[in-house]
């Protein structure tokens, strides 16, 4: 059962999906999306961590239609995309591994069997597989932007449910921030622009170093302008959903760029002198 867990050998085998999902590397925009719970895969040797099937599907799994979505947005703005294959619930992508809830034995109402009462070795093989490649290729894109004199405008696509702990949410999305608003505040003011759109903002949660990891690691850490946009899952839950979202978001991001560079000239990874 231990070596099952992951313990002792690596978690991935060979012929399984790699963590990391890149496209379009050399994109001629400012932009780089990141979806950090792109994927619901769980890795063989895990099985299901003890969870029905129906579990695995849910949004504790992984964000319904936010691949899609980014996608469609990295195609539109020709921008690189860089995605986690694997589910937060093996360990999650965006939540500092020193946190407890990193690899979580409950999601809202779920007990996850297969998470209680890892090894240190079972939790470090998990980071090793999946949180450390991910995160490193991130760091080492933005290097390489950097180093090419490449200015990055770093975009963290998520979906949230719409039924949180029984209450049902009424945004149809946020946008999310924490010590820098600067861009986030401008792509609200872009969404916020359609009528009948509620947006809300940095709400029903906000970018916190408990709660998240890409944000403050890849976009405050370097200085970069960042936002976190959650969209509602049930409204990207299909194509034509995702299509529609995807428009609304490239356009904002496209605006809220124009204006950002009116008032702050984008300095390559944010060191001012
Ligand atoms: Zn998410």
């Amino acid at each position: 059962m231990n070596q099952a867990r992951g313990g002792d050998v690596p978690l991935l085998a060979e012929d399984e999906l790699p963590p990391v999902l890149e496209e379009g590397r050399n994109g001629s925009s400012n932009f780089l999306i990141v979806v950090d719970h792109a994927g619901a895969r769980i890795p063989r040797c895990l099985g299901d961590l003890g969870l029905a099937p129906s579990e695995l599907l849910r949004h504790i799994a992984w964000d319904i239609g936010s691949l899609g979505v980014a996608r469609r947005v990295a195609a539109a703005l020709d921008a690189p995309l860089v995605a986690q294959n694997y589910s937060r619930l093996v360990i999650d992508c965006n939540r500092d591994p020193a946190v407890p809830t990193s690899i979580p034995t409950r999601s809202e109402a779920t007990e996850i069997p297969g998470n209680v009462g890892l090894s240190v070795a079972q939790s470090a093989a998990r980071r090793a597989a999946l949180f450390d490649p991910y995160h490193r290729h991130i760091g080492a894109l933005l290097d390489a932007r950097l180093a090419a004199g490449r200015d990055t405008i770093l975009v963290a696509q998520h979906t949230m449910t719409d039924v949180y702990q029984g209450a049902r949410r009424s945004m149809h999305a946020a946008v999310l921030y924490n010590r820098d608003r600067r861009f986030a505040g401008l792509v609200l003011e872009m969404l916020r622009r359609e009528t009948g759109l509620h947006v809300a903002d940095n709400e029903p949660y906000f970018v916190s170093d408990a709660t998240d990891y890409t944000i403050p690691r890849h976009g405050e850490a370097r200085g970069l302008p960042h936002v976190e946009i959650e969209i509602r899952q049930d409204l990207v839950g299909d194509e034509a959903g995702q299509a529609l979202w995807a428009a609304r978001i490239a356009s904002a991001l496209r605006d809220a760029q124009h204006a950002f560079l009116r008032t702050s000239p984008l300095d390559p990874q944010g060191v001012s002198p």
